[in-house]
């Protein structure tokens, strides 16, 4: 379903940013993917997809970081001479009650998940526009939609996400481009290891059981595909009915 295709994953070499990666080689696509620090498990990953038998890079950038995101993209060009597929999926945590909160905890959760999918979107903006054709899929999360109670900061993140994607889907569905976010629930993910053992969590789920990564990049990958050429600024609940 992606031959030929490039997909650029940012935190694609753990948890869900991996699976996306995986499933998205599994179809064809050659993959390059953002990572933070871990280089082992960065180079772990990439063996992985090139053993699916596409070609595969790992790049350390803080998406965070404007001026790296800039090179970094423009680098990626350079080696795989396109992108066609752009996932914003680098994201962390950093839950604390209002009181407890550090401004600088609220900063590093808002500039590594929203200013990071705005910084990866800029670079790629005008190139897709060029080519007339592009998927942006931007992971935002049920905490996002409905806010959840010690994270503040990353709710507000993830509802910046929605309100980002939105507006790249109005400015560029003329030019052939979809710009969609999914929001997941509760995956099995290192993010969530802590609460993944949580039996009453798990419960108030309506279908009683954590989601895997597989289950966001399906999703993932209809976004990336031709059959979701006329979606653009939707917002798709992966979450087991936890939101609705
Ligand atoms: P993980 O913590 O398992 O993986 C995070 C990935 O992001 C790693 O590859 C990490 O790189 C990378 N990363 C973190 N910060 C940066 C940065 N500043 N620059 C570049 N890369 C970075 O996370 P998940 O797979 O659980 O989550 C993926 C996305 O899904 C996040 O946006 C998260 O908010 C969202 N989400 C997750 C849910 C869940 O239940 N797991 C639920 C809802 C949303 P490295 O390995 O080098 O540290």
């Amino acid at each position: 379903m992606l031959t030929n295709k490039v997909a650029v994953v940012t935190g694609g070499s753990r948890g869900i940013g991996a699976a996306i990666c995986k499933k998205y080689a599994e179809h064809g696509a050659d993959i390059a993917f953002l990572y933070a620090g871990n280089t082992a498990k960065a180079e772990e990953t990439v063996a992985v997809l090139e053993n699916i038998g596409v070609k595969a890079k790992a790049y350390q950038c803080d998406v965070a970081n404007a001026d790296q995101v800039k090179e970094v993209v423009k680098q990626i060009v350079t080696d795989f001479g396109q992108i066609d597929i752009l996932v914003n999926n680098a994201g962390i945590t950093k839950d604390k009650l209002v009181p407890m909160m550090k401004e600088t905890d609220f900063d590093a959760v808002v500039d590594t998940n929203l200013k990071g999918t705005f910084y990866m979107t800029k670079q790629v903006y005008s190139l897709f526009m060029k080519q007339k054709s592009g998927k942006i899929i931007n992971i935002t999360s049920v905490s996002g939609l409905n806010g959840n109670a010690g994270q503040a900061n990353y709710s507000a993140s993830k509802a910046g996400v929605v309100g980002l994607t939105k507006s790249v889907a109005k400015e560029l569905a003329s030019r052939g481009v979809c710009c969609n976010a999914i929001a997941p629930g509760f995956i099995e993910t290192d993010m969530t290891e802590k609460f993944t053992s949580n039996e009453a969590i798990k419960d108030s789920i309506p279908m009683k059981r954590f989601g895997q990564g597989e289950d966001v990049a399906n999703v993932a990958l209809f976004l990336a595909s031709f059959m979701s050429d006329y979606i653009t600024g939707e917002v798709i609940r992966v979450d087991g009915g936890m939101a609705m």
